[in-house]
């Protein structure tokens, strides 16, 4: 989940790192420019691209679920076991559009959702 989208723009970030006199690196959103807090190092201090990334990925959790869906990934609503994929957001209204298994569309706000994509198991532990 290295490269998990922009929550503003839906963007793909990515990971900068600038070297000269020591260097700088950082992560987030070349669409938008919203990127994580960048960091320092001297001539002796190696980059680390890991931690730049997790920098990113503790500024995107910190947006509210709805912000951080992708149209296509599976969620789970109460009162259903089937799973819903989501076909789209609306912010202002802050609705959820979902399709179920079989084909049917509905809206649903936020406490509609029992499981976000990132609380459901992966399937193979494969991260996407
Ligand atoms: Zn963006």
């Amino acid at each position: 989940m290295k490269d998990i989208k922009c929550p503003l723009c839906g963007g793909k970030p990515e990971y900068i790192l600038e070297e000269g006199d020591g260097h700088c690196e950082y992560a987030g959103c070349p669409k938008c420019g919203l990127y994580a807090t960048p960091s320092w190092g001297d001539w002796n201090c190696n980059p680390n691209e890991e931690n730049t990334w997790q920098r990113w990925r503790d500024l995107v959790s910190k947006f509210p679920p709805i912000m951080r869906l992708n149209q296509g990934d599976n969620v789970l609503v109460w009162l259903s076991d089937d799973i819903h994929t989501v076909l789209g957001t609306d912010l202002a209204l802050g609705k959820i559009h979902l399709q179920d298994v079989y084909g049917d569309a509905d809206s649903y706000y936020p406490t509609g959702i029992k499981k976000w994509p990132w609380e459901l198991e992966r399937k193979g532990g494969v991260e996407q």
